[in-house]
C-alpha cells in the first residue's frame, strides 16, 4: 500500500523504539512542502488509557511551527500491526491519515478517514 518511502518514517521508527515499552505518538506535518515527523508526548497514562492521547501542547507547538497537520503516527508496542477500532474512530473524527509503525519489523501501515466505515 505504501508506494513512496516516507522520509519521516525513520524518525517515527526511532521515536517508537525510544518510547518502548510505552506507546509513542507523533504528528505528520507539512513544512515547506516537505512532510516532517513531530514527536509528541503521549499523555494517555495520565488518564490510565491503553491508547494514546497527544499532549495538546505538542499539537499547538506543531501547528505553530508547521504549515499543515496531515497525519498521526503511533505504534502498538508488543501488539499487532493493525489499527484498533479506537484508532479507526479517531482517524475519522480527526479527519487525518493515521499511520501505524512497527520499529521491530520496520513496517508501516496507514489508513485514510474515507476508508473508515462507521
Ligand atoms: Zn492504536
Amino acid at each position: 500500500m505504501m508506494n513512496i518511502e516516507k522520509c519521516w518514517k525513520k524518525d517515527a521508527m526511532s521515536y517508537a523504539s525510544e518510547c518502548y515499552p510505552e506507546e509513542s505518538c507523533g504528528i505528520v506535518a507539512k513544512k515547506n512542502n516537505k512532510e516532517i515527523f513531530w514527536k509528541c508526548k503521549n499523555i494517555a497514562h495520565d488518564f490510565k488509557l491503553e491508547a494514546f492521547v497527544i499532549d495538546p501542547n505538542d499539537w499547538i507547538e506543531c501547528e505553530d511551527n508547521a504549515d499543515e497537520i496531515v497525519g498521526i503516527v503511533h505504534n502498538h508496542p508488543d501488539g499487532e500491526l493493525q489499527f484498533s477500532d479506537t484508532d479507526k474512530i479517531s482517524c475519522k473524527e480527526l479527519d487525518l491519515t493515521f499511520y501505524l509503525v512497527d520499529p521491530i519489523s520496520d513496517r508501516m501501515i496507514k489508513i485514510e478517514p474515507k476508508e473508515v466505515k462507521c
